[in-house]
């Protein structure tokens, strides 16, 4: 277990700048669960509307589509969850906890945290496998009969569709459906900030193609996924591909690749690329007696496709991008002496906020008239901040730390006219700042917009 005080600097960041709350928190918190404040909100609004872009407005191949939490029983009885997904459990005699027994050798003792549970002295039992579905009743009455679960994965709905958005959209094998949202998972041991969490977000696709064609389409995902993380500022350098060895695959896959990013922590799952062969629309076509193949026009065959699946975590895609960004570095203040700033090194699309605007002086009208209407022309694009509080150089630290890209100060020059460089003698100029580089240009004030655009596609 790595204990760099890296990650401890990372939650508490989020906790203080907005980025991410413990759920319930007034009332002592919930274990597992997360509240993503105003920032962190943004972040992930980004994170997943690059995702969607990206499975779908972009490709011909990929269609949408948003599932209920809340599906019928018999799906889960179909798809294997109610009788198989378990994870294996140990409970301590001696401190009454539990823990996932294929963890025991990486899972801090919570009387001894200084320990490991696999060298705590405290006794174990047997491993017994516990179900990580969370049971609910549809209706008022609360049992067997109206027994189901909140849905562990997104998969199911796009399955269980595939029949009709094959219909409406009218695609061809291969094809996706694409799908971001909410999963649950009654995890034995949440854990790593949200990196482990029992309410979390997923982005999935279920890509059917021709059973021939498995294999080949499983390669092609993987160079897809990879280049999207890098596109998004993970760099691949960062991220390790697993092949997973058929021991450690579900029975019905013939090849699994788990991405995992090198999380302060240890290197983790940010995504499972599974080739699931027929395995889902099979089951679900013997329990529900609906046929679920597909007809080749061309060769008059009907068959069931076969699925690759990459299913990614936008929470661990969040936490990815937020230690990736992380930086601490030794700079000059105002007056030439040595400080440190933290910066978030996010890319421009995924930064929450995209300019920070400012007033040189709070106490000059002109000055103030200018930033504000400056911020009302780029508020209609993009999430800008207006802030006129204390020395410039604290409020370009307060944006460097959230990770915002750019800062447009508006100063005398703005309404006098340039000093020097290109555009001496010009008024309505401002200063743009760079974060990463901190450095500083002088640009006309019609320019920012197209500017920014630029930088932020
Ligand atoms: P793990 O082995 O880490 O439990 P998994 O292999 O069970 O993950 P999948 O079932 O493949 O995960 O789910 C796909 C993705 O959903 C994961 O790669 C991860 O990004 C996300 N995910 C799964 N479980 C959680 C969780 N408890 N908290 C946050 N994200 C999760």
């Amino acid at each position: 277990m790595k204990t760099d005080n890296r990650m401890e600097k990372i939650v508490a960041l989020c906790k203080r700048r907005g980025f991410i709350f413990q759920s319930s928190e007034i009332y002592g918190g919930l274990n597992g669960a997360w509240d993503y404040g105003p920032l962190g909100a943004e972040l992930k609004r980004n994170l997943k509307a690059d995702w969607w872009r990206a499975m779908t407005q972009l490709r011909d191949d990929i269609v949408g589509m948003d599932g209920s939490i809340l599906m019928s029983r018999a799906v889960w009885q179909a798809s294997g969850h109610e009788a198989t997904f378990t994870d294996p459990m140990v409970d301590c005699k001696t401190c009454k906890s539990r823990f996932r027994a294929d963890q025991l050798a990486t899972t801090p003792c919570p009387q001894k945290p200084s320990k490991l549970v696999n060298t705590c002295g405290g006794e174990l039992t047997e491993p017994r496998q516990f179900n990580l579905m969370f049971k609910t009743y549809v209706g008022p009455v609360e049992d067997e009969r109206n027994l189901t679960y909140l849905r562990p994965e997104t998969a199911q709905a796009m399955f269980v569709q595939f029949k009709n958005v094959l219909e409406v959209s009218r695609k061809k094998l291969p094809f996706g459906i694409a799908q971001i949202g909410k999963a649950f998972r009654n995890e034995i041991n949440p854990r790593n900030f949200t990196f482990r969490s029992r309410e979390f977000e997923q982005m999935e696709v279920e890509f059917f193609v021709r059973p021939t064609e498995g294999k080949v389409w499983l390669e092609k995902w993987l160079a897809d996924r990879l280049a999207w993380y890098e596109s998004i500022g993970i760099p691949r350098s960062k991220i390790t591909v697993l092949d997973v060895p058929e021991a450690d695959r579900a029975f019905y896959s013939q090849g699994t690749y788990d991405l995992l990013y090198e999380f302060p922590f240890g290197t983790e799952e940010l995504e499972g690329i599974a080739y699931r062969t027929d395995y889902d629309l099979k089951q679900h076509q013997e329990a529900s007696g609906k046929p679920l193949e597909y007809f080749d026009e061309e060769t008059r065959e009907k068959f069931l496709p076969h699925v690759v699946e990459p299913s990614a975590g936008v929470d661990r895609t969040a936490l990815a991008l937020l230690c990736q960004a992380y930086d601490e570095e030794e700079v000059a203040d105002d007056k030439g002496a040595k400080e440190t700033r933290v910066v978030l090194h996010f890319h421009p699309r995924m930064a929450p906020i995209k300019a920070g605007i400012f007033p040189l002086l709070k106490n000059k009208p002109e000055l103030v008239e200018k930033a504000r209407s400056i911020t009302a022309t780029l508020r209609q694009h993009f999430p800008v901040f207006y802030d006129e509080a204390g020395a410039i150089g604290r409020r370009y630290r307060r944006q460097d730390e959230i990770g915002t890209p750019f800062g447009i100060t508006v100063d005398f020059e703005t309404l006098e006219g340039a000093k020097d460089g290109p555009l001496a003698g010009q008024k309505d100029t401002v200063t743009l700042r760079h974060r990463d580089s901190m450095k500083q240009e002088r640009l006309a004030i019609t320019d920012l917009l197209p500017r920014l655009q630029v930088a932020l596609a």
